[in-house]
């Protein structure tokens, strides 16, 4: 039903950007770059009034997109965000030619498309079980962390994915007493990699329920260490890990240059592998690439396996494409089909990204969708997604040296000329100018605005000094490995 919008009796800016931004990021780590720009950015949060948060969608198709496909995502960020009494109302704009748009809004507290809410955690640590979870449940019964939306049954096979698939299958078969323990799964991003860990978490709690398997991301994991240690409680929290059947570990590569962290989780490795117990865990690049990782750590982990994931081939990706139109109930000619999964070949998320948004477009112009259209269509969404990659690129870029560096990703944007962030945010700028094809004044406005000769100035200096200085060269090169930058 479509209402006139009421006044604004009480309206709470501030608050419901807040809550909204806060939202915001419980959604982006469960959908995907691609589909947040797609769905989720054009979104502007309107006022928050008794727990209901009102958003303006930029049409009525937008809201009805919304509703089919994140209806769920968006019911859990609210739930997060606001609570049981937590509700969203939508402000659609209709478009009327050149009369002004006219907001109106939609109660969906009881929308037609609505799925029983289902509390599993989002990704984003703010509903991840605490390790003071056990005081009230036993282990077994403890939060998982797993996402439903992983499965062995999605998960597409291939050539480049085919040990560590098999690897976790099979683990999964047989917890603990197999020889992939501890199983380690790396490769870039966007392959699938939580995926699998996430499939084989679901596939032993099918077969063993009794089982406490434990889905934590590494960056969380040593958010909690950090809590224990100022709170006091890293024996409860060491022995809450300690109990687990099933350590399922992404993303390991943060625990690099995390001392405390890693020595903490020496203890719990050692203690669950001498009980018998799994322990699998993901990295972004090959462990024994890995900086920062103590040697007794990376020693262990050749006790089990080591299994890589890959860019897919071809024809994996055109499976990919055919296994998630299916599950989108979408459907598309096959010589799309075929242009897709020819010309998107940087990984699957953005394969994904980019059906989405094709069916999104043509839905939107309400077009039958014939070859002329799409590839144009295709061309532009294709563009913007090796845009994106670059984009992405800089502030992974960012990111990296400001973590090895240990310096905030601010300080690096600003105008400090302390010595230690200045020398940060100059290889930051050489490795944005030689590694991205971003041009000198793009890099630049992503150093807070600066203009393209500090970020030349700064590459020349970082090449000068790299020649002549081989410590400087050796620290350069780190940073560089840690981005998986060759020469
Ligand atoms: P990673 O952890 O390696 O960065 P993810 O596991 O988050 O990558 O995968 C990104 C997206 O691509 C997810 O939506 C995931 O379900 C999907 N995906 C990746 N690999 C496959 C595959 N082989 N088959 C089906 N979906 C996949
Ligand atoms: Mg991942």
């Amino acid at each position: 039903m479509i209402l006139p919008e009421k006044p604004l009796i009480e309206v709470t800016t501030k608050d419901c950007v807040l809550v909204w931004k806060n939202c915001l990021r419980l959604i982006r780590a469960s959908v995907g770059e691609q589909s947040f720009k797609t769905w989720f950015e054009p979104i502007r949060p309107m006022k928050l009034h008794n727990s209901i948060l009102t958003i303006q969608v930029p049409s009525q198709f937008f809201y009805e997109w919304l509703e089919e496909h994140y209806v769920n995502v968006l019911k859990k960020a609210i739930y997060g965000e606001l609570g049981a009494e937590g509700k969203l109302e939508y402000s659609i704009i209709i478009d009327k030619g050149n009369e002004q748009h006219q907001p109106y809004t939609i109660n969906i507290s009881n929308p037609k498309n609505a799925k029983p809410v289902d509390h599993s955690p989002l990704p984003p640590q703010k509903q991840f079980f605490s390790p003071f979870d056990m005081r009230t449940a036993p282990p077994h019964q403890a939060h998982s962390n797993l996402s439903s939306q992983y499965s062995f049954d999605n998960f597409i096979e291939g050539e480049c994915n085919r040990l560590a698939y098999s690897a976790c299958f099979s683990v999964a078969q047989n917890p603990g007493s197999n020889a992939f323990n501890p199983l380690v799964i790396h490769g870039g991003v966007g392959l699938g990699k939580t995926h699998l860990l996430h499939a084989l978490g679901r596939e032993v709690k099918a077969l063993f329920p009794e089982k406490f398997v434990l889905y934590v991301p590494s960056d969380l994991f040593i958010t909690q260490f950090v809590d224990a240690l100022k709170n006091q409680s890293v024996q409860e929290f060491t022995n809450y890990y300690m109990q687990v059947d099933v350590l399922l570990v992404d993303d390991i590569q943060f625990l690099a240059g995390k001392e405390k962290t890693q020595e903490n989780f020496f203890h719990i490795f050692n203690h669950l592998h001498q009980a018998g117990k799994q322990i699998v865990m993901t990295c972004d690049i090959a462990p024994k690439d890995l900086k920062g990782l103590h040697d007794r750590l990376l020693s262990r982990f050749k006790w089990g396996l080591v299994a890589d994931v890959q860019v897919p081939d071809y024809k994996t990706r055109l499976s990919i494409v055919r296994a998630k139109m299916q599950t989108e109930g979408i459907a598309i000619p096959n010589e799309i089909v075929e242009y897709v999964a020819k010309n998107v070949d940087t990984n699957v998320r953005e394969l994904q990204g980019v059906l989405i948004s094709l069916v999104a477009k043509a839905s939107l112009m309400r077009q039958e969708i014939d070859i002329d259209m799409t590839e144009k269509t295709l061309n532009q969404i294709i563009q913007r997604v090796k845009q994106i990659e670059v984009d992405l690129n800089i502030e992974i870029i960012q990111k990296a040296v400001a973590e090895h560096f240990n310096v905030s990703l601010n300080d690096l944007k600003s105008e400090t000329r302390k010595k230690e962030i200045a020398n940060a945010r100059q290889i930051a700028m050489f490795i944005c100018q030689n590694y991205t094809n971003m041009s000198l004044k793009t890099i630049g406005e992503y150093f807070g605005g600066r203009d393209h000769s500090t970020v030349s100035h700064a590459s020349r200096t970082v090449t000068e000094r790299l020649e002549n200085d081989p410590l400087y060269k050796n620290i350069v090169d780190v940073v560089k490995m840690k981005l998986n930058l060759k020469g």
